[in-house]
């Protein structure tokens, strides 16, 4: 029969992790999706290996209008609850960075892991169907789609971001959202490279490929990972990190020696080896490549007895705080999410069904909550699907 208790909208993270907890409820569940096949930015994520969840996450690693509204799913289904369901399966993992969590093999481990869970909970999936309309009745929903009229009790939209359209994103969850009067935040992505003036990149250009750490930062929030230089712009975990925090005309500081006390350093250094040079402290502190390349840029030739006390505060700032105006970023193209999104006022936090119709519910990242890089925002598409499932 075409009628189900359940319909979600989209087959990714959040969808599949709801289909199988709604399934398990003993819910007749459809999940629908226009892609050819699920969990396509499953399998692109992590560099191929997804980083499924990130042991230290807490609400602090989440950007939203309304900072409070994930904390009760966050707090109901844990980065542990995951990390079980991996074990359960036999996954193999390994902690790349703190906290961080990989497939040893391969991402396709944890969208295999997903579809066998809909398979035992008896939730259907339904791949390249067009959702033609969606309409409200007195019993629940009718859906029109290319393959005909299904309705359901319940309707839950997992429709994602922009991020990526090549990967299937489109902006139907924001559509479905207007037609029923919700609120949308300004959306923007986030984690994604800056790009840079000309002059800059040009400029830049000789550091192409080279990665160090820094500290980077942005409205108070600082991001102390590798930046990486690319013949586009800047990129790296610090600088995707920091994205999210960037609005057009920002300047962003980088400290490209975070762990150093600059001034100090080069003034006792000129006292002890007056012929030593800038480049060759700088070596001692990051990738040589970059030091060299970097060196040369600010063009500091000479022993350093030749500078001054002022142009080593000069030089020192700079390196603790070397000040850029990115041009933009590489947009969605490129983005591994979209910020902004459904406004979660008008959402219950603890079944996340839209608050004067509840049977209608909005997950993952077509919402507006969007995690920092490090596997939270898996951790959210799973917390606020099972949020749903349980309630749906
Ligand atoms: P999605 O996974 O985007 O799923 C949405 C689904 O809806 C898709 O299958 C899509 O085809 C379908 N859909 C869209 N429009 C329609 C429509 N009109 N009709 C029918 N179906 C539709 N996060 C991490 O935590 N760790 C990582 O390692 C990580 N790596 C990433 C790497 C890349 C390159 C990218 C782009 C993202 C990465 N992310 C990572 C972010 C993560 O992938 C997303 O936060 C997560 O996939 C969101 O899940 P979702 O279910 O809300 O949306």
């Amino acid at each position: 029969s075409n009628q189900y208790d359940v319909i979600i909208i989209g087959a990714g993270a959040a969808g599949l992790m709801c289909a199988a907890t709604a399934g398990y409820r003993g819910r007749k569940v459809l999940v629908l999706d226009h892609a050819n096949k699920p969990g396509k930015k499953i399998l692109m994520s992590g560099g191929g290996r997804c980083n499924f969840t990130n042991l230290n996450s807490t609400p602090a690693n989440f950007l939203s209008d309304n900072p409070h509204y994930c904390i009760s799913a966050l707090k109901r289904y844990t980065p542990q609850d995951f990390l079980e369901l991996v074990d359960r399966h036999g996954v193999e993992h390994e902690e790349k960075a703190p906290g961080q969590l990989f497939c040893r093999e391969s991402a396709k481990d944890i969208l295999n892991l997903l579809l066998t869970e809909c398979e035992w909970a008896g939730a259907e999936i339904r791949m390249k169907t067009t959702i033609k309309a969606v309409k409200e009745r007195s019993d629940g929903y009718l859906v029109s789609t290319s393959s005909g009229q299904l309705t359901c009790e319940s309707l839950v939209i997992a429709a994602g971001g922009l991020s990526i359209p090549t990967m299937g994103a489109t902006g139907f969850g924001y559509e479905i959202a207007r037609q029923f009067g919700l609120h949308i935040l300004p959306t923007r992505a986030g984690l994604v490279p800056f790009t840079l003036q000309p002059d800059l990149k040009e400029q830049l250009s000789p550091l192409s490929g080279i990665s160090t750490d820094v500290d980077a930062s942005c409205h108070q929030q600082h991001f102390r990972e590798p930046m990486l230089v690319t013949h586009r712009g800047l990129s790296g975990p610090s600088m995707l990190q920091i994205s999210s925090y960037w609005n057009p005309g920002d300047e962003i500081a980088i400290n490209l020696l975070p762990t150093c006390r600059i001034e100090e350093e080069l003034l006792a250094l000129r006292k002890n080896k007056p012929q030593s040079t800038i480049a060759h402290y700088l070596a001692q502190h990051m990738p040589k490549r970059f030091a060299q390349a970097f060196n040369e840029l600010q063009g500091w030739t000479g022993p350093l007895q030749a500078y001054k006390n002022s142009d080593i505060e000069q030089i020192a700032s700079l390196l603790g705080g070397w000040h850029i105006k990115p041009s933009g970023t590489e947009g969605y193209r490129t983005a591994e999410v979209t910020l902004g999104g459904v406004d979660t006022r008008q959402l219950s936090s603890k079944t996340m069904a839209v608050q004067d119709r509840p049977n209608l519910y909005f997950i993952g990242e077509v919402v507006d909550v969007t995690g920092h890089l490090g596997g939270h925002n898996f951790q959210w598409a799973w917390a606020s699907g099972v949020a749903a499932g349980q309630d749906a």
